[in-house]
């Protein structure tokens, strides 16, 4: 795979965690994804019945289709919103390495150049990375058990 990302593995036993990889979007990517304006996306909407302010989008109920600027195209592929998108082959490497905690999703993508398409699919974490230490600043400050409205703010 070529070195377009960050893939580290962390073992935080301080925290007792399993060790883990954190796969992020490379600094200054050349390469970002930006949605096909033909294929609008469908989000969740949430309305609370107690406070008309926690009003929002919340998931997006419609798969990615992504517009590629690029034509040298890496192996993880992200948008501007962070989505992440991953060619067969990489999924076929996690496969190998027994990577667990992700799901994926269909998903639609074609260079701008060329308009050739790819064979992708959406990469999603379904882990849970437990409540944050008090040590790392991150706090809750609002939480509505009404709509799940979840407000954390960090120091
Ligand atoms: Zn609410």
């Amino acid at each position: 795979m070529k070195e377009n990302y960050l893939l580290r593995p962390r073992g935080l036993s301080r925290f007792d965690l399993d060790p883990f990889f954190l796969i992020a979007e490379p600094r200054e990517s050349p390469c970002v994804a930006e949605s096909n304006r033909d294929a609008p996306e469908e989000y969740q909407k949430i309305f609370c019945r107690t406070l008309p302010g926690h009003r929002r989008a919340g998931k997006r109920l419609s798969n990615l289709d992504v517009i590629i600027p690029c034509d040298s195209v890496p192996d993880v592929i992200f948008t501007w919103m962070s989505e992440c998108l991953v060619h067969d082959r990489v999924l076929q490497v996690f496969q190998d390495e027994r990577f667990t905690g992700f799901s994926t999703r269909p998903a639609k993508a074609r260079l701008k150049g060329s308009g050739a398409t790819l064979s992708v699919r959406e990469l999603l974490v379904t882990g849970w990375g437990g409540v944050a230490p008090e040590a790392s600043g991150i706090r809750e400050v609002e939480r509505c058990v009404a709509c799940g409205h979840l407000l954390l703010l960090s120091n």
